[in-house]
């Protein structure tokens, strides 16, 4: 049984002052949360001072991003180790706006879950179609292409470790939410791909997270879905109560 993993993205939102703030109240709210991994990706600037704040709780940090290089000459780069050292267990690769502001190719973003694993680091790794994808019919031909390209060179036992996450570009920050069969249809594609090409066992432990307007009163619906295994959540984490919502409403029933 996969545990479901609700994960916070704060995106280029709060001042280090609000981050700890916000963490504090939010841990204190999840404490007896059980049996749902709870992570928050701040800003790089708050990571160690939330990654503090969160010590000995059951929420994890991530960083929202990184670059593949250990060290050197890459102004304005954060490496694995940095990352790792600043607290993260973590690493979001791949986000859309990642890819369309600034540029991250599917062999960029291939690099950088390589080094986040090598980093010690767990993989959050992006993917999803934009809307005139959908709208032409290719959205499982762009998903199998964003999947080979990020997922090329890494072991069976690195993908079932690591955790995707399916994201409608045309649902991130839009209200529109990608029906729980929608969802589920493209979850059940990316699964069948990991299982034909790293075997069933792979693909029943690695984790896929739903992206895309995720609020609490939507969760409940997305994660009965069978291959949805939580979410990666934008505007809905940044506010104390709701984001504790959605993670008490991702509890299955089964569980
Ligand atoms: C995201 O940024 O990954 C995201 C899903 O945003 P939102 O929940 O605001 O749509």
């Amino acid at each position: 049984m996969r545990t479901p993993l609700i994960a916070g993205n704060w995106k280029m939102f709060k001042t280090v002052f609000e981050a700890v703030a916000f963490a504090k109240e939010f841990k204190s709210l999840v404490k007896d949360v059980a049996n749902v991994d709870i992570v928050l990706a701040p800003p790089f600037t708050a990571m160690h001072p939330v990654s503090e704040a969160l010590r000995a709780s059951n929420v994890a940090v991530a960083s929202q991003d990184l670059f593949w290089e250990k060290d050197g000459a890459y102004t304005g780069a954060v490496s694995p180790a940095m990352v790792r050292e600043a607290g993260a267990e973590y690493a979001i690769v791949g986000h859309s706006e990642r890819r369309r502001l600034f540029g991250d190719t599917d062999v960029a973003v291939n690099r950088k879950v390589r080094a986040a694993i090598d980093a010690d680091l767990t993989p959050i790794f992006c993917v999803g179609e934009t809307l005139d994808e959908r709208e032409a019919n290719a959205t499982l031909a762009v998903l199998d292409r964003q999947l080979q390209g990020g997922l090329d060179a890494i072991t069976g036992e690195q993908v079932a470790a690591l955790v995707i996450a399916y994201e409608p570009v045309w649902a991130i920050g839009t209200g529109r939410v990608a029906t729980a069969a929608q969802a589920q249809d493209a979850h059940a594609h990316i699964r069948g791909r990991l299982r034909t090409w790293f075997g069933a066992d792979v693909a029943d432990r690695c984790r896929i997270l739903y992206g895309g307007s995720v609020k609490p009163d939507n969760i409940a619906e997305l994660i009965a879905e069978a291959d949805v295994d939580g979410a990666l959540v934008g505007g809905a984490s940044l506010d104390v109560r709701s984001f504790g919502e959605i993670v008490t409403n991702s509890r299955r029933a089964v569980i």
